[in-house]
């Protein structure tokens, strides 16, 4: 017999059908969503404003998921990392970051990732699946729970597990029961999709949800990229750059170029002027990562002196360049450390390899 639908995995109009063939009003629909995603219930029992009978109508055509941590993983900085074991037994985790009176999540999107960049311990797993609308919801959800009103979670980054244009049906589904007006109403600004650079996805993302946009970059130059970004023999930097002048960002909204530094690879003084050269009359400003390196890591951290350096140059060029400080590096917080370092029964082991943000 097949499983019932969970409710999180339908969009606004698919619930809207869904209690319309159930005989209900449509304004029933807007009241299940907001229990479903505003209040973020796990049983459908717990939908008080609506009657038992129709509860029970519910939980005869739907059903919800319960998403809660199996381990959670605190830093001495004050990072949470959240370990979630899915239904079919698979692992993903989200990080979970204290920020000035607010936090921030870093979200997975799929079990895995198949775009290989080199630096990243999520690529050795490989795509195992995607993540379905309600996984990628569950997360944000049980985070909500772990936060309080002094740090409420007002920000996300599609940046743990996965590349989110690889599932961006999943995706937006999502971003609707983020964003939307009967779901947690996130603001559009403060939640952030970073893709590698599938150029051709770029335009159904823009037209399906108004958040910010982040791409991951890494390098100066086609040859360096390909080197650690495999995404890049498929669409090179030319046409990334057309991609972002092509994008329909608001007056003063500006793409993340995300730059992981890694040791004598792409953290030179010309590398920062060659990057400086791409961005030039591009609405974007660049986050700087230093690579933080892992025992079985092929690349090494860039010195203090070479990540100030690399700013100036870019500063000097007129780029906008923050530098970002590395979260948890005590727990193992960039994405898939802690997954990949699992052992086959499941214990905890050693991290591979990773940057301090993914994709
Ligand atoms: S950095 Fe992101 S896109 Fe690249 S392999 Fe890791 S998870 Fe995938």
């Amino acid at each position: 017999m097949a499983q019932k639908p969970d409710l999180r995995d339908l969009t606004a109009e698919q619930l809207a059908r869904l209690l319309a063939d159930l005989g209900e009003k449509p304004f029933r629909a807007r009241q299940v969503s907001q229990w479903l995603h505003g209040h973020g219930v796990d049983d459908i029992a717990d939908m008080t404003s609506l009657s038992k009978a129709l509860r029970a109508k519910l939980s005869a055509v739907g059903r919800l998921t319960a998403m809660g941590p199996a381990k959670v993983l605190q830093s001495a900085d004050g990072t949470r990392k959240l370990l979630f074991l899915l239904e079919d037994g698979q692992a993903i985790e989200s990080v979970l970051m204290p920020e000035d009176g607010h936090h921030t999540l870093c979200v997975s999107t799929q079990v895995g990732c198949r775009q290989g960049c080199r630096f990243c311990a999520t690529a050795s797993l490989g795509l195992r699946r995607n993540l379905r609308p309600a996984e990628i919801l569950g997360q944000v959800l049980a985070a909500r729970r772990l936060c309080d009103e002094f740090r409420p979670l007002t920000n996300l980054v599609f940046m743990g597990m996965g590349e989110p244009l690889d599932n961006l049906d999943n995706v937006i589904v999502a971003l609707g029961h983020i964003l939307g007006e009967h779901g947690l109403q996130m603001s559009q600004r403060r939640v952030t999709v970073s893709t590698v650079g599938l150029v051709d996805r770029l335009p159904l993302l823009a037209a399906a949800s108004p958040c910010a946009l982040a791409i991951s970059l890494n390098a100066p130059n086609e040859h360096i990229r390909r080197q650690i970004m495999p995404v890049t023999k498929r669409f090179g930097l030319e046409a990334l750059r057309r991609a972002i002048v092509d994008y329909p960002l608001k007056p003063t909204r500006r793409v993340t170029l995300e730059y992981v530094l890694l040791g004598g690879v792409n953290d030179r003084p010309e590398h920062a002027r060659e990057l400086a050269r791409w961005a030039k009359g591009l609405p974007v400003k660049v986050n700087l990562i230093a690579f933080n390196p892992h025992q079985a890591g092929p690349f090494q951290a860039p010195e203090a002196a070479a990540v100030e350096e690399f700013q100036n140059v870019l500063i000097e060029g007129h780029v906008t360049a923050l530098l970002r400080r590395s979260r948890g590096q005590d727990i193992a917080a960039a994405c898939g450390q802690l997954v990949a370092g699992q052992s086959a029964d499941g214990a905890p082991g050693q991290p591979l390899t990773g940057p301090q943000a993914s994709a």
